[in-house]
């Protein structure tokens, strides 16, 4: 990268962190108090849950679509996946990873499974709160409804 885009990138880092500074390394304790899934991840709500990990949790959705149907969700609040990259931090990547190892815990990793992110209300996306849907068990069609 030259080294003005990389000063420039780094101004706007340091904007943006004066706007919504992140929390310090090992806190993770940005919750939303009305938030059903902070609620599961605060172990205040009661879930299925399939994985317990400092950054990431997974559960059964209660309402499954196959006959494997799991939520990944990172502890901290991001209302969307758009929202999760952009924290920058690895997460992302760790839950998607995550969501790799449940499909193998659930063994569905060889025959086949779908990673889903509802991404505002025209998807179906009904909790504000980042989830991955892991979804297999059973074929699949496309295109989705
Ligand atoms: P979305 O519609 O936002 O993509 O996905 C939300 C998912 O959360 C739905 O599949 C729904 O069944 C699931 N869900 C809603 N409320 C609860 C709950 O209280 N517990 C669990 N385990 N899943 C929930
Ligand atoms: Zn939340």
């Amino acid at each position: 990268m030259h080294p003005c885009t990389r000063a420039r990138a780094a101004r706007g880092q340091a904007e943006r962190e004066v706007l919504d500074p992140p929390p310090p390394p090992g806190h993770y304790d940005r919750t939303v108090s009305e938030c059903l899934f902070c609620g599961i991840a605060a172990g205040e709500i009661p879930a299925t849950v399939v994985l317990d990990g400092k950054r990431v949790i997974a559960f059964r959705d209660v309402n499954p679509q196959a006959s494997t149907h799991v939520l990944v969700i990172p502890r901290d609040h991001y209302p969307n996946v758009a929202a999760l990259a952009s924290a920058g931090d690895g997460l992302l990547d760790e839950l998607i990873t995550e969501a790799h190892q449940v499909a193998v815990a659930e063994g569905i990793a060889d025959s086949g499974y779908r990673i889903v992110f509802n991404t505002g209300p025209g998807a179906g996306q009904t909790v504000g709160h980042v989830h991955a849907h892991v979804l297999g068990g059973r074929p699949m069609t496309w295109p989705p409804g």
